[in-house]
């Protein structure tokens, strides 16, 4: 249990670096004894559904896959600095070019692959308003500069509300949800498989990350957590943006979470206090639980406020 707990602190700590540098590259060798390597953990989600995850460090966000006979789609990347552990990981299940790769939302660690790909024979999925995020702002490189979003990084099919993909004996219906983790989200349901990944909207046991930089909202994770959940049944296998794979019932548990810690802040609001006396109450105590070093109590309660003045 104390080697489980601290090996994910370390990968919590990395996701931090990963997210705040956006696109660099991200560390963790295998220096202590015992810890595996940087790579991933490739496991049969359901159907023709799998789910990529990193071990040994930070790789960037799950990674989702369908293969079978008509092809291979993948939702999300990772990234870039694991390209070629992710290409060789991949090469394990499938020697088959990837046909379709969806984009979840415009973080580097979820999409820091798409030039790689997209030079390729592979077609790049997005929300529209993710494809005019790159248009507009560029991307991070791993120095931390920006840079013209390269013309391959570009995803070359967009939707405005949903579209789905008919592929390996099931349909990928790829839904928007607005203003959420960010204003161009994309969460997948595998219709046959049951098999929902819902992008960076859901971080399974950990406050989420709000983007509010990039259009997302708390009360637009909330309303989308709700859809997510009412789309799902006791059988349906969740793929979170980060974490281990979820259930319906982590989802009800994530909104609950969500729904305590905004009246536990707006109570305060109400009673009148400051933001400093407010983040000096700590009023996310109770939720200690879900605090980690991206995202600590406080980092959640300044969401709230956010959300709430
Ligand atoms: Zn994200």
């Amino acid at each position: 249990m104390k080697t489980l707990h601290k090996k994910r602190k370390i990968s919590l700590i990395t996701l931090a670096i990963g997210i705040c540098l956006h696109n660099s590259p991200v560390l963790a060798h295998g220096h202590e004894t015992g810890k595996p390597k940087l790579g991933f953990k490739t496991e049969q989600v359901s159907g023709s559904v799998y789910m990529l995850s990193g071990v040994g460090g930070f790789t960037g966000g799950n990674i989702g896959l369908t293969l079978g006979d008509d092809g291979v789609a993948m939702i999300d990347n990772g990234l870039p600095s694991v390209l070629e552990i992710l290409r060789a990981e991949i090469a394990k299940t499938t020697d088959k070019p990837i046909d379709y790769l969806i984009n979840t939302h415009v973080h580097g660690d979820h999409i820091g692959n798409n030039e790689a790909y997209g030079s390729g024979q592979t077609n790049v999925i997005s929300h529209q308003n993710l494809r005019s995020s790159l248009v507009k702002k560029g991307i991070t490189t791993a120095n931390g500069e920006t840079q013209k979003a390269p013309k391959d990084y570009l995803p070359v099919i967009t939707f405005s509300d949903e579209m789905t993909i008919h592929i390996n004996q099931d349909s990928a219906k790829i839904k928007h949800f607005a203003a959420a983790h960010t204003d161009g989200d994309a969460v997948v349901y595998f219709k046959n498989a049951n098999v929902i990944h819902t992008g960076d909207i859901m971080f399974n046991g950990l406050f989420p990350y709000i983007d509010s930089g990039n259009g997302g909202s708390f009360n637009g994770v909330l309303a989308a957590l709700q859809s997510i959940h009412d789309m799902s049944d006791e059988k349906t296998k969740i793929i979170p943006g980060h974490g281990p794979l979820a259930s319906k019932k982590d989802v009800a548990d994530t909104i609950e979470m969500l729904k305590g810690t905004y009246t536990a802040v707006k109570a305060l609001v109400e009673a009148g206090k400051t933001d400093e006396e407010i983040l000096a109450a700590n009023p996310l105590k109770p939720y200690a639980a879900y605090s980690w070093n991206f995202i600590t109590s406080e980092r959640m309660t300044q969401q709230i406020l956010t959300a709430l003045r």
